[in-house]
């Protein structure tokens, strides 16, 4: 059974209990990050550490352990588990109180909460095929690059899609593309890689990060500027990408094809470099040991 860490101990996840009381049960109220593990490896940890200290610093709640003591339970909570590739969740939250109350309580102790499921990344078929998206307006906060755990817009935003037999929607606000549901979205245009600057907009990806990284290593032109909706509808290719979906080819907007000519409605190849890219990236990475 899967083992998972809860407030200072790990136990089977039929045993780990959290009281009604608990404000990320009540408001939502908790930071959270997800983690790809390749070969036992977790992928750019620190960066995600980094990311979990902005949402807690964002949302004011004290972190609870330092990076050692993250990177060493996540060590443990992935050898403790079945699987080399896993998709290690943590979530904080205030913890619980005597009363519900929107302000504060006083004395707060974080409920800490760590799992690993297995890492499930695009199918081949779905890769090649490429996926369909709908668009909707970003109706969302104006806190979107903190990883809180209150997703009920995205959730959804995302089951828009899915009630359309699409995988993702693509948010706009006043014009301009923000991201996914849950994913950060790249446009191409002439050979010009377009992504939407980090900003309170948007959720900082760890993966949009990479994808401009590599970018930059193989000279691939890249902007980093708003993107019109004119533009990201004119693309001739859209992508989504996450820890989980990696760089996936939209070929789909709105019932229309993505992209022109030949190309219309097929993935493209920039993204299919791209996608390339990623997997020797991540490769280099684990061998390196990272
Ligand atoms: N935006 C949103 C709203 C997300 O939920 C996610 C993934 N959870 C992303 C972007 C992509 O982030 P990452 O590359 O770190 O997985």
């Amino acid at each position: 059974m899967t083992t998972v860490f809860l407030n200072g101990q790990f136990m089977p996840i039929a045993e780990a209990k959290v009281p009604v009381m608990d404000r990320g049960f009540l408001f939502g109220d908790g930071a959270y990050e997800l983690i790809p593990v390749y070969s036992r490896r977790p992928f750019r940890l620190a960066e995600h550490l980094r990311r979990l200290q902005h949402t807690l610093d964002g949302i004011r709640l004290a972190n609870p352990h330092a990076e050692a003591e993250w990177m060493r339970l996540i060590g443990e909570i992935v050898a403790r588990n079945d699987g080399d590739d896993q998709s290690v969740y943590l979530q904080v939250t205030r913890g619980a109180d005597t009363k519900r109350n929107h302000a504060f309580p006083a004395q707060v102790v974080p409920t800490v909460f760590i799992m690993t499921e297995p890492l499930v990344t695009p199918p081949p078929a779905q890769r090649e095929q490429g996926i369909a998206a709908i668009s909707a307006p970003d109706m969302r906060w104006l806190r979107c690059d903190l990883k809180t755990i209150s997703l009920l817009a995205n959730c959804l935003l995302r089951q828009q899609a899915v009630d359309a037999g699409c995988v993702e929607t693509l948010l706009f606000r006043d014009g301009f593309l923000t991201e996914g549901a849950a994913s950060n979205i790249f446009v191409v245009r002439d050979g010009v890689l377009l992504a939407p600057p980090k900003d309170h907009l948007m959720l900082p990806g760890i993966t949009y990060d990479v994808v401009l990284e590599l970018a930059a290593a193989h000279g691939l032109p890249a902007e980093v500027r708003p993107v019109a909706e004119a533009e990201a509808r004119g693309a001739d290719e859209l992508w989504m990408t996450s820890s989980t979906k990696e760089v996936l080819p939209i070929v789909r907007l709105d019932g229309q094809p993505v992209g022109r000519d030949e190309n219309a409605g097929r993935p493209g190849p920039v993204g299919r470099r791209m996608y390339d890219w990623y997997q020797a990236f991540k490769q280099t990475v684990m061998r390196a040991g990272e």
